[in-house]
């Protein structure tokens, strides 16, 4: 029997998941080791007694009393804390879904790469912050990763029996989010709600506002590069409001790979889950005389500063990629707590990695996973000093 684990059970790619398993036949075809969740108690423990999990974990320590009384008589072992998560990542399993979202999700991919585990990785944060590590860790311990954000898992669908030394150029499709057609003058003034109106993919809020100030796809640019291999210059964005291509591979002869499908997450994370074979989903069939046409354009990085900024981090690489991150989740935090406004994110991120210039590191710098998360913690102080700076302002 396969056995599996998933990290951010309770959220958006979780939650997709647990459906893929279900369909599939649910405890009577996989072994499911462990569960973990945020502060969604309830939901995670219905689904740990649904799927029989060996073990289901919150990251919250106030929710283990709740979570026991849920549990109890299951049989589902339960635990709390961030440590207890990580060391839920011990237990071994051939597979494991890591969508656990933000640098929390750093740890426990690191220590499932360990046992060798397919490690499903939809935790984007841990290739921005610490991609170089990531792939030596899943190289030394013969671990593989597979792509779940649906435009890696698109680019990685497009690589199939071909050889990266071709690759020209690989273009990233963005849908451009929310507020794509504002004026631009406008954006400033952009509130959480606004933000959060995602004309395509139903997903977990942060995401959603990362959508729409494509601090998503600046992530995603540098996942692509810590990735697949590629230098930063063969990487392009380009806005495609439909979002059915979900990204593209240019090859020297001038061919180009394209992947479509319905905008359903199930796809990529169902062909991680099949990989390397196919099977069925449930996911919608495009019917292509109805869409008839496929629009594109350039984005305009005076409205997304965010690709410019990953152009940066790709530069400095290093340590940058945790400070970029990092002083993203909290730039975030206060626009969602309407601290400061939609534009001033990337200003925050901005001068976080200006003041962090001396302690990034470069291009070959060594770094460790503790340096990781040491830059991650001070550039989340600085963020925060750099958030009270412009609290209130315009
Ligand atoms: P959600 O916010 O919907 O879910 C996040 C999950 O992580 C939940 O299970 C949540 O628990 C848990 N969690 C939150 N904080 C912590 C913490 N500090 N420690 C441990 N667990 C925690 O996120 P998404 O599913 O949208 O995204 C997950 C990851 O996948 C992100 O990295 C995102 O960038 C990536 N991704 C998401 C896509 C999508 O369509 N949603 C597409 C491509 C990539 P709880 O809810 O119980 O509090």
């Amino acid at each position: 029997m396969r056995s599996l684990s998933i990290f951010g059970a309770t959220g958006s790619v979780g939650e997709q998941t647990v459906d893929l398993l279900r369909r599939a036949g649910g405890a009577e075809v996989f072994r499911v080791v462990a569960l973990t969740g945020g502060r969604n108690i309830v939901r995670l423990a219905e689904m740990a007694r649904e799927l029989r999990a060996e073990v289901a974990v919150s990251a919250d320590p106030s929710g283990l009393a709740e979570l026991r009384e849920r549990l109890a008589g299951s049989g589902v072992a339960a635990a709390a804390g961030p440590e207890a998560i990580a060391e839920t990542a011990d237990r071994p399993a051939d597979w494991v879904m890591s969508a656990i979202v933000g640098a929390a999700g750093l740890v426990p991919g690191f220590r499932a790469l360990r046992h060798g585990a397919v490690l499903a990785l939809a935790n984007k944060e841990s290739l921005v912050t610490a991609g170089p590590l990531l792939m030596a860790e899943a190289a030394r311990h013969g671990a593989r990763i597979l792509p779940v954000d649906s435009e890696h898992s698109a680019i990685f669908q497009a690589l199939v029996g071909e050889d990266i030394g071709s690759v020209e150029r690989i273009i990233l499709t963005a849908s451009g989010g929310a507020l794509r057609d504002w004026p631009l003058e406008n954006l400033a003034k952009a509130t959480v709600k606004d933000a959060l109106a995602h004309p395509n993919w139903a997903m977990g809020q942060r995401i959603t506002i990362d959508s729409a100030s494509m601090f998503n796809k600046a992530l995603e640019v540098i996942e692509t590069r810590e990735f697949f291999g590629v230098s930063p210059h063969q990487i392009e964005v380009i806005i495609h409001p439909e979002s059915l291509i979900h990204s593209m591979v240019g090859y020297r002869d001038g061919a180009i790979m394209a992947h479509l499908g319905a905008p359903d997450m199930r796809h990529s994370i169902g062909y991680a889950l099949n990989w390397p074979e196919r099977s069925h989903l449930p996911v919608a069939r495009l019917d292509l005389a109805q869409i008839a046409t496929l629009t594109f354009r350039a984005p305009d990085l005076a409205r997304y500063p965010a690709l410019r900024l990953a152009r940066d981090v790709m530069d400095r690489r290093g340590l940058a990629g945790a400070a970029f991150n990092a002083a993203k989740e909290v730039a975030l935090d206060r626009f969602l707590a309407g601290q400061i406004g939609f534009m001033q994110m990337a200003s925050v991120v901005e001068a976080v990695l200006e003041a962090t210039d001396a302690d990034l590191g470069r291009e070959n710098a060594p770094m460790t996973l503790e340096d990781v998360l040491a830059m991650d913690h001070l550039a989340r102080v600085r963020a925060g000093e750099a958030a009270r700076g412009r609290a209130g302002a315009d």
